[in-house]
């Protein structure tokens, strides 16, 4: 297949301006002709229903949740970036964009994120225009703070909340579109299937998940805003309920699948404490602002960390970045923790955490400062671990966290399916191998305010659409394949709990697929991830019935999703014979140990393609080339 990035030409800075002038335009009146199924309403499905709702479209919205607010999204906590170059300190849309390329080890379109980076400014606008409460200065200014691999303070955050304040923002937007009838929000639904229909994306399929019924809904357009697809590795810092039905199950309709081996660990997070934890806590990376990461400089070391003194301490990354310290990307950071913990100098009754400290900082600024600026993370981690971090530092581990990959879109935001959008941390994305922090927000919101809107018409305006019902033979079909799947699952009655299987392909993941790759492990996670999927179809046991509220079936349905995707993760890792940001083949290092591209080879995105059950998938490639941010080996010494 020839992927089109339908990147525009001429000077980037003016490709958005020049393309928006370019898209065609839905006349006001004909708008609430057109319906827009909306699956999600996290950050990037709210602001895209606000956004196409206030414009006049008729939008369906869909969420597994009972509210837009309890979306996975209200978990972010550091804070969201824009380069208004408040703090007068050298931002600028051209920093940005140099930034996220870089940070992204050179695997990111640059059209799409110099887009980013230009729109980026006009989030903070409409949020502010919300209500967001975002910190201010004494003077009442808008505050900034700095996130990892950048060396400006371009962060806008409401304290370790700012998820959470911002979806606030878009549910009051959304909420508004609900009362004035143009967003209809239909709650507890979860999407099962997409409905192709004369190859264009025109319906769901999704189950109402109280009453166990299979409902189908048609429109002119699909957007997928469903989230990220970190819980393939069991623990991660995502909610429980993040999964990749939605985009899975449209990548087997025929959406390619973009680099899904781009995985996200996220350098501090409170470490695993026991086998039978089911999910892990982040500690937000805005920490690293005002902690400093170090480990005892010896191995085996007993003696409680408030008793090392300096010179027995080893501040790794400050030593080993001084330009950087601790605040270089997540990537180089979560290696250099793993390598120590590696090495033995891990702390902790396991060995497997370094320590955040924030010792100078309170000495420093005083505790109330800290207390302001990261309050709420303080006493979650209190609660958590039992241990006061304003008296000892805390202990922190990497952990799997967000997924750069996911369905491939061109520069509208479309995958391979005309009329099947996707936006948010469900498609491939504009980070590349690597996500800097602060700029997952960023970019759902992006997507939602301010480039479907435009990108979508522009698709409903030049397409010619057949009228579609429910019960033509295109939803009948694909709905009783869902029906089937459903029965089939329910009928197995095995042994084993969906927990335990998900619990297994975890473990497979996160050792051989995690932080570090090599071929050899690669290989034995291909051997052992069909063979778990195999066992899950024999001898999973699902309790209760199908035509109820039933947790179990939800789950069940979505790790058999885990067992596919799994192996196309690693497929992909195997594939990429480099390391590049969040994919380290251990194979591939610098003698200092940094990741090792291959820009001959590997400067593309993976884009799989589904080629029926059992069959190897089929790898696409669209290239990627940098004309404004030349590769080079990245440096944050
Ligand atoms: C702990 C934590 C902290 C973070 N902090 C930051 C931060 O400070 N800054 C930053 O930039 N990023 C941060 N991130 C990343 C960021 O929060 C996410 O990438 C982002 O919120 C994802 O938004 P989204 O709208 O794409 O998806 P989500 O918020 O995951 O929303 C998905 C939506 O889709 C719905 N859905 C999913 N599947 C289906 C289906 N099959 N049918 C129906 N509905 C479905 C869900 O109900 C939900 O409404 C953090 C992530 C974590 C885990």
């Amino acid at each position: 297949m020839t992927l089109d990035s339908k990147s525009p030409s001429g000077p980037i800075e003016k490709q958005w301006d020049s393309h928006r002038f370019n898209m065609k335009l839905v006349n006001p009146s004909n708008r609430r002709k057109y319906t827009v199924i909306m699956v999600g309403t996290g950050l990037a499905g709210a602001s895209a229903a606000a956004s196409l709702g206030e414009l006049g479209y008729n939008v369906l919205a869909f969420s597994y949740h009972e509210s837009p607010r309890r979306a996975h999204s209200i978990a972010a906590q550091g804070g969201i970036n824009a380069p208004k170059n408040y703090s007068n300190d050298g931002d600028s849309i051209w920093r940005l964009f140099y930034d996220t390329v870089k940070g992204g080890d050179y695997r990111a379109r640059e059209a799409n994120v110099y887009r980013l980076a230009q729109v980026s400014g006009n989030i903070i606008d409409q949020c502010v225009a919300q209500g967001v409460p975002f910190a201010r200065d004494y003077a009442g200014y808008l505050d900034n703070r700095s996130f990892g691999g950048a060396q400006v303070s371009r962060t806008f955050y409401a304290r370790g909340q700012t998820g959470q304040q911002l979806l606030l923002g878009a549910y009051s937007a959304v909420s508004r579109q609900i009362n004035a009838g143009t967003v209809k929000f239909l709650p507890r639904r979860e999407m099962l299937d997409l409905v192709v229909v004369d190859g264009q994306a025109r319906g769901i399929i999704c189950r109402d998940l109280v009453t166990g019924k299979i409902e189908t809904y048609a429109g002119n357009a699909v957007v997928l805003a469903t989230g990220g697809y970190g819980n393939t590795f069991y623990l991660s810092t995502m909610a429980k309920a993040s999964n990749a039905t939605a985009i899975w199950r449209a990548h087997k309709k025929g959406a390619l699948f973009g680099n899904p081996c781009f995985t996200q660990i996220h350098p501090t997070c409170i470490p695993q404490s026991g086998s039978y934890q089911s999910k892990l806590t982040l500690m937000s990376e805005s920490l690293r602002n005002d902690g400093r990461i170090w480990v005892p400089k010896k191995k085996g070391e007993t003696r409680k960390p408030q008793d090392i003194p300096e010179e027995d301490r080893d501040y790794y990354l400050e030593r080993l970045y001084p330009s950087f310290g601790n605040l270089v990307p997540r990537d180089v950071a979560s290696r250099r923790a793993k390598e120590m913990c590696d090495k033995g100098f891990g702390v902790g009754s396991t060995g497997l955490a370094v320590y955040l400290d924030f010792a100078d900082s309170i000495e420093r600024l005083g505790k109330h400062v800290i207390e302001e600026r990261y309050g709420n993370l303080f006493d979650m981690y209190h609660e958590i671990t039992a241990e006061d971090p304003y008296k000892s530092p805390m202990r922190i581990y990497p952990a799997v966290h967000y997924t750069m990959g996911g369905l491939w879109v061109d520069y509208n935001l479309m995958s391979t399916i005309p009329g099947l959008f996707v936006a948010g941390e469900a498609n491939f994305s504009d980070h590349g191998a690597n996500r800097l922090g602060a700029s997952a927000l960023m970019q759902g919101l992006a997507d939602g305010y301010f480039i479907l809107p435009y990108t979508l018409g522009d698709y409903l305006a030049s397409t010619k659409f057949a009228p579609v019902k429910t019960d033509d033979a295109a939803f009948k079909e694909t709905q009783s394949g869902t029906e089937d799947m459903i029965k089939r699952l329910m009928s197995i009655n095995g042994k084993k709990t969906v927990e335990e299987f998900h619990r297994e392909l975890g473990k497979v993941m996160w050792e051989l697929v995690g932080m570090g790759r090599n071929k050899t492990g690669l290989q034995k996670a291909l051997q052992e991830i069909p063979k778990i999927r195999e066992e899950f179809w024999k001898d999973v046991k699902i309790v209760g019935a199908s035509n109820d509220l039933n947790a179990e079936l939800e789950r069940a349905g979505r790790v058999a999703d885990f067992l596919e995707l799994g192996e196309l993760l690693a497929l992909d890792a195997l594939h990429r014979e480099e390391s590049c940001g969040g994919h380290f083949r251990e194979e591939y290092q610098t003698e200092e140990g940094e990741a090792l591209r291959n820009d001959k080879k590997f400067a593309y995105v993976a884009a799989w393609e589904y080629a029926g059950a059992g069959k190897k998938p089929i790898l696409n490639k669209e290239p990627l080339e940098f004309e404004y941010v030349k590769p080079s080996q990245r440096s944050y010494k």
